[in-house]
């Protein structure tokens, strides 16, 4: 069986419901999208963007120190951090730019949350001699100010959204209005394995170069496979970049971590997987927190890329059949992680990413025998320093 099907299909989730007006370029994006994955010429320039510029392959690092101290767990760091940019998500910007550039778009708009797909965005863009808009909410800009100076200075402009919450879904709500009514000319990257078909194939293609050096540099270190996969989930960009290579390998296990908020009863919380219904929203049918009636309910996390109330649909394929375990880790549990990573091994790591470091302690105690584990490090925590300060 294909996954995702003809119509985007992963299991029963995925799929694109989209207005009519948007149907025919959706359907031009997939046809140029399937052509340029068998495109020698493409995968040539956009592994060039990768190495030369975003600073390709990542570390597969050993955490010895942090390994000694877990005692049954033995962690290898995926060092996505020290990427150009700070994270993962610069991988997907300069692969969306480049199919842009090979449609013949002139404008690229995008929407942010926290600003770290803004800034991403705004750097693909800056690179290959694109105009950039990027819708924010305007609670957003305000909360993140530094990332929307960022982007400004790569010379993006940033809209604030003033409807609804003020944040990631409203904004993602204007980004799809500005797309539908200028449609000939713009090109949409969206920021995570999520919205309707292509998108979460093509962001999961983009990002899935993680897994495929993680699987290689692993192999060629411990002469074996990994037992354990674990990353963050947020939309699940940089778990499923991970998580793909290793598809058919399945005495691998993977392990997904969501954000359990101030607790997962708390109705504040970021956990689709474990506390939402299956729904529709950006396009893709997936888990989502929503009100009994359907409404979309407001997510929670104390990290911002994190903070979004849908997830993508393989993610909740990958639940359906079993294929990974989704757990969650609370904002506290977070801070933790980050102290532990930061002052045994040196590294800063994001909030996001926090929440994976923060799900080691208890996977220690549950693993039967020695475990060797792979985590996504997907990004770098200078971002959350001032608000880190704050809280401590
Ligand atoms: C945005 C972000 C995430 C969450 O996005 P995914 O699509 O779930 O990967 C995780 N880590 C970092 C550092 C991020 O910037």
């Amino acid at each position: 069986m294909m996954i995702p099907d003809k119509k985007g299909h992963f299991g029963a989730f995925g799929g694109k419901y989209v207005p009519e007006t948007l149907m025919a370029l959706i359907e031009e994006l997939e046809g140029v999208f399937y052509s340029l994955r068998s495109d020698k010429v493409f995968q040539k320039e956009f592994r060039s963007l990768l190495c030369e510029y975003a600073g390709r392959p990542t570390n597969l690092y050993y955490a010895e120190r942090l390994s000694e101290q877990l005692k049954t767990l033995k962690v290898y760091l995926k060092r996505e951090d020290l990427l150009h940019t700070g994270a993962h998500k610069i991988n997907n910007t300069l692969g969306q730019v480049l199919v842009a550039k090979k449609m013949g778009k002139s404008r690229i708009i995008a929407e942010t949350g926290a600003g770290q797909h803004g800034v991403a965005t705004a750097t693909a863009c800056a690179l290959m001699g694109f105009p950039c808009h990027i819708y924010m909410g305007e609670e957003d800009v305000r909360r993140q100010s530094l990332n929307v100076y960022r982007m400004k200075l790569l010379g993006a402009k940033v809209i604030p959204v003033k409807g609804g919450s003020r944040t990631l879904k409203d904004a993602m709500n204007e980004a799809i209005r500005d797309w539908v009514t200028n449609v000939k000319t713009t090109f949409y990257i969206i920021g995570s394995v999520a919205g309707p078909h292509p998108y979460p194939v093509m962001v999961r293609d983009f990002q899935a170069v993680i897994g495929r050096e993680a699987r290689r540099q692993f192999i060629k270190q411990e002469k074996k496979l990994p037992d354990i996969l674990l990353a963050c989930v947020g939309g699940g960009s940089n778990a499923m970049g991970l998580f793909h290579a290793f598809f058919k390998d399945t005495k691998v296990k993977m392990i997904g971590v969501e954000a359990a908020g101030h607790g997962l009863n708390s109705g504040h919380h970021s956990a689709p997987l474990a506390k939402g219904k299956t729904g529709i929203l950006h396009g893709s049918k997936s888990d989502l927190l929503q009100t009994r009636d359907g409404q979309i309910k407001i997510a929670h996390s104390i990290a911002a890329g994190l903070d979004y109330p849908g997830v993508g649909p393989e993610h909740a394929y990958y639940k359906s059949i079993g294929r990974a375990q989704y757990v969650s880790v609370s904002d506290k549990q977070a801070i933790k992680g980050l102290k532990f990573l930061s002052e045994i091994e040196g590294i800063i790591p994001a909030m996001e990413t926090s929440h994976a470091l923060g799900y080691l302690e208890k996977l220690a105690k549950e693993v039967k025998r020695k475990s060797t584990v792979i985590l996504c490090l997907s990004g770098r925590g200078d971002k959350d320093v001032n608000e880190i300060k704050e809280i401590l």
